[in-house]
Formats: C-alpha cells, sequence, structure tokens
C-alpha cells in the first residue's frame, strides 16, 4: 500500500478519509517493523548457543575420541547450550500463544489455592520457603488458570533468582480509583539486588536483561516479563515495578474483576 497524497490543511469528507487511510498505514508499517525486528532478535538470540554447540561438536570430532578431559568438556558445553536453547525455544511458543487472544480461556478460577500450590511449586525447585500472604481465604477471579499460574510463576521465579532472602506473595481485592474498579492485586516482593530506575520500562522488553554480565550466572533469556507482561494483558491488567537497587523488588499486577 502506498499513502495517499493529501493537500495541507484540506477537511472535505474525502481529505479526512485519506488521512485516517495513511494513519493505518503508518500502524501498519510500525508493527511489521517490530515484527522485522522480533524476528531478527529471535534469531540473533538462538544463532548464539548454536555456533557454541557447532564449535564444540568440532572439538569433539577433533578430540573427543584421543583426549577424553576435551571429549567430557565438549559434552558438557553442548548439553548445557542445547538446553538454554530449549528454553528459550519453549518461551518463544509462550509468548506467541500470549498474543493468540483465541487460545483465552477464562473461568472462574479460586486465587487463594492457585497461589498457594504455585508457590509450592517453587518452594521445591529452589529449596526455599514463599510466604503467601491473602486478604481473604477465598479470592474469585473471571480468569484463565494456567495463564495466571504461569504468571506467578515467571514473577515469582525472578525473584528468587535475584535475591537470596524470603520472598514473599500476597493477593487481595483492590479498588483501582483510577478508573472506580474493583479488581485483584498480585504483590511479588524480593529483598534481592532490585532494577535500576532508567531500567524499569525497558525490563519488559524481549530478550532484555539488566546489564547481562551480572546475571550471567542466573541463566535466563529475557523473555520471562515480555510473557508476564501479555498474560497480564489478556486479562486486561496492568502491571509495574517499584524497585530500588540493592533494597529489592516488587513487582505488582491488578487485574480488574469483571
Ligand atoms: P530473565 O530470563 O533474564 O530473568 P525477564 O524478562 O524475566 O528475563 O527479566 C528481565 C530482566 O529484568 C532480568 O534479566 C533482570 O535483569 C531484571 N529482573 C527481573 N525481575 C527482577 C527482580 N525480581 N530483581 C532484580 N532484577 C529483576
Amino acid at each position: 500500500f502506498r499513502k495517499i497524497p493529501l493537500r495541507p490543511g484540506a477537511t472535505d469528507e474525502l481529505s479526512m478519509m485519506g488521512s485516517t487511510f495513511n494513519r493505518m498505514i503508518d500502524r501498519l508499517e510500525e508493527n511489521f517493523a517490530r515484527q522485522q525486528q522480533f524476528v531478527s532478535d529471535a534469531s540473533h538470540e538462538l544463532k548464539t548457543p548454536l555456533t557454541s554447540i557447532e564449535g564444540y561438536a568440532n572439538m569433539l570430532r577433533r578430540w573427543g575420541l584421543r583426549d577424553e578431559e576435551r571429549g567430557r568438556e565438549a559434552v558438557e558445553h553442548i548439553y548445557s547450550e542445547a538446553v538454554r536453547m530449549k528454553e528459550m525455544t519453549q518461551q518463544l511458543l509462550d509468548l506467541a500463544s500470549t498474543e493468540d487472544r483465541a487460545r483465552y480461556r477464562p473461568e472462574t478460577v479460586e486465587l487463594v489455592e492457585l497461589s498457594r500450590k504455585t508457590a509450592q511449586l517453587l518452594d521445591k525447585v529452589y529449596s526455599r520457603q514463599i510466604e503467601v500472604r491473602t486478604s481473604a481465604e477465598e479470592l474469585y477471579l473471571n480468569a484463565d488458570p494456567s495463564r495466571i499460574s504461569q504468571l506467578l510463576l515467571i514473577l515469582l521465579d525472578n525473584a528468587l533468582k535475584y535475591s537470596k532472602d524470603p520472598v514473599e506473595l500476597s493477593v487481595s481485592v483492590q479498588d483501582d480509583p483510577g478508573v472506580d474498579q474493583q479488581g485483584i492485586e498480585i504483590r511479588v516482593k524480593d529483598s534481592g539486588i532490585g532494577i535500576p530506575q532508567q531500567e524499569l520500562n525497558r525490563v519488559f522488553e524481549r530478550f532484555y536483561r539488566v546489564d547481562s554480565s551480572r546475571h550471567r550466572k542466573t541463566g535466563g533469556t529475557g523473555l520471562g516479563l515480555a510473557i508476564a507482561k501479555n498474560l497480564v494483558e489478556l486479562h486486561r491488567g496492568s502491571i509495574r515495578i517499584e524497585s530500588e537497587e540493592n533494597v529489592g523488588t516488587e513487582m505488582i499486577v491488578f487485574i480488574p474483576i469483571h
């Protein structure tokens, strides 16, 4: 499509339709550019571990059978890079599925039990305690249970990854005075390394990691919070961060009760 040439300042009906059409073209172009950027970022991110696998496989091919130590080193690297690629591919699939509204299946969800179960799952993985606080014994929400659980997993996993101290999950009913609406507020709080103020918005971008060298040990793909944001938006909610470096981070989600 090409934009329609318009006379500056014209207000007749045809010119108005023309300018609406041109705005649509602008939006399509922006979306297309964003998709292209995403494909290019994803390819780059997947190419890094693949290059490493290629290098170690080559080392194995040349030395592996003669040099046991080099062989073992190569196999270890190939294995860990393959695990990383698999994790990233799964997260890319998750990201795509959160963008597909047709796959959103809302039902009545009891959040207290769901929160406790999800926290227990991570307690086991990290052997650390997550404190779950709720404002009532039962809290109901119209939502997609597997996606709420996925959202909690991402936020709790980050809180545990980026802090050593106990992590807190609280779920309560709150009023959003801005839109005069009641909703469920989910807060995940840690006392970890925190996020610098200037990075607070960027962490929701795909593949973005704060100072990747700082986090190299923790693994991670930089896709978790992009998925979390999409999951919240699927439920017409919002997500924000309060954080201070070396003090801790609190992720705050608000989902309206319909
Ligand atoms: P990752 O897989 O790297 O954890 P995310 O998208 O989940 O990717 O998070 C993006 C970045 O935001 C992380 O790399 C980290 O730098 C920062 N981050 C997210 N959660 C926290 C937290 N609770 N404490 C400190 N930093 C965090």
